[in-house]
């Protein structure tokens, strides 16, 4: 009875998400609208970064005030997150009171979780950014239908939150009784948008596919989170015809981008972070087609300000303008989580990294599923999931791509399975790498 009234209380719930308070309303409607063309974060980031070496200690211990963005460049070094770790109680401001702040770790699905420190009122920066970010595909606060990482109890199918209008579904079902229910339920109630892991939204379409349900009910998939692999789009996108937005995001919230209406690259938003692309040197990229790692500043959070954090995340500088959208701000693409995870090894110890192994033309759509893994330098395992219109001719194709990209580099094998393996936090990964070296 009660979901019945949070339903209603959903429909009826228009003000999301206005209702956040003044102080988002000012951020979205007026901050965010003045800076949307260009934005120079100079002055914020001398601000945030002085207000540091004033205050926490780690950056009190090593650095003089800065005066401009070429000092900042010049006379601050990069820190990752084991420096963080290392000195962590020195990176919390001195004098931060309890109550302005709550504390939440980095997710990660490698290596100890970070714990970090943010400020209270982070959903006004945070959902500010989103919010407008997702107006590109038409989203005004409508509700949405959630899957990612939420586990419920077995007697139910769903959860209806009426403030925030999501309908949140279980990430771990994947069977297709159970997607049957989120379809059904999502068109019973005219729900248009589902906020989604890239991975689950893939298999929630594999279903969909199969069975061939009407998917002009749906608006956009919100898929965030995980990078969008080619066999995501090349089945949501080009077969199905929704419309897929994604965007980058990491947990330590220093920098944010996603699609604009027409242009498929990541636009950095510029007042939600300060981002920098280096390379290998620690020198900034500004060149296309130059890859590097990303590496964040914080713009907000006074009271554990990271400062040039690299991310461990990999990213190709494509420019920094967007023609479609007239906004001045650096647009990347091809972003890869952290580098390791991403690396199949040579038999000589050399590596390439998984979107080198990205297939070309129709090959994605004889699949509804496909994984690598690595126990051993020089071999590989390919789980594919085959759809029905995979042939003994298409598998020659498979065998045919993989022999000419790995060569004598590397043996491999292709497994059929019927699923692939997820983490414990319900995120997917498309390479699962056992070897350490
Ligand atoms: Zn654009």
């Amino acid at each position: 009875m009660r979901i019945v009234i949070y339903i209603i209380l959903s429909k009826l719930n228009i003000i999301y998400p206005k209702l956040l308070g003044f102080g988002y309303w000012y951020y979205k409607n007026v901050f965010l609208k003045k800076n949307l063309k260009s934005y120079n974060p100079e002055q914020k980031l001398l601000k945030i970064v002085n207000r540091a070496i004033k205050n926490v200690p780690y950056y009190r211990d090593r650095y003089k005030e800065i005066n401009s963005l070429s000092d900042f460049k010049r006379q601050i070094n990069f820190i990752d997150k084991d420096e963080v770790m290392d000195n962590w109680e020195d990176f919390i401001a001195l004098g931060t009171s309890k109550s302005k702040i709550i504390t939440g770790t980095t997710g990660g699905t490698s290596g100890k979780p970070l714990k970090l420190v943010i400020p209270k009122n982070r959903y006004i920066f945070e959902l500010g950014t989103m919010y407008t970010m997702w107006e590109n595909v038409g989203w005004k606060g409508q509700i949405r239908a959630v899957l990612r990482n939420t586990k419920l109890e077995v007697n139910k199918d769903y959860i209806v939150n009426p403030v925030k209008r999501e309908f949140v579904f279980d990430g771990f079902r994947t069977s297709d009784v159970y997607y049957d229910i989120v379809y059904k339920t999502m068109k019973k109630y005219k729900i248009k948008y589902l906020h989604a892991y890239p991975s689950s939204a893939y298999q929630f379409a594999v279903f969909l596919k199969n069975k061939e349900y009407d998917t002009s009910i749906f608006n956009a998939f919100l898929c965030g989170s995980e990078g969008l692999l080619l066999e995501q789009k090349s089945l949501i996108e080009d077969q199905l015809g929704i419309n897929v937005y994604n965007w980058y995001g990491h947990s330590e919230k220093l920098v944010l981008g996603g699609y604009c209406k027409n242009n498929k690259n990541i636009h950095i938003e510029p007042t939600y972070g300060f981002f920098e692309l280096i390379d290998i040197n620690g020198d900034i990229i500004n060149e296309p087609k130059k890859k590097g790692e990303i590496v964040g500043t914080t713009l907000h959070n006074q009271y554990m300000p990271l400062i040039r954090y690299r991310t461990g995340d990999y990213a190709e500088y494509v420019g920094d303008y967007c023609k479609d959208c007239g906004r001045h701000l650096i647009l990347v693409k091809n972003i890869e989580g952290r580098r390791d995870s991403n690396r199949i090894y040579f038999k000589d110890q050399t590596y390439t990294s998984i979107t080198a192994l990205n297939m070309h033309g129709d090959l994605y759509t004889y699949i509804n599923g496909m994984q690598y893994v690595q126990n051993k330098p020089g071999q590989l395992i390919i789980k594919l999931i085959k759809d029905e219109t995979y042939s003994n001719q298409v598998e020659k194709r498979f065998f045919e791509f993989y022999e000419n990209t790995l060569g004598e580099n590397c043996d491999f094998e292709i497994q059929y399975v019927d699923e692939l393996l997820t983490e414990k936090n319900g995120k997917f990964l498309p390479l699962h790498q056992n070897v350490k070296l």
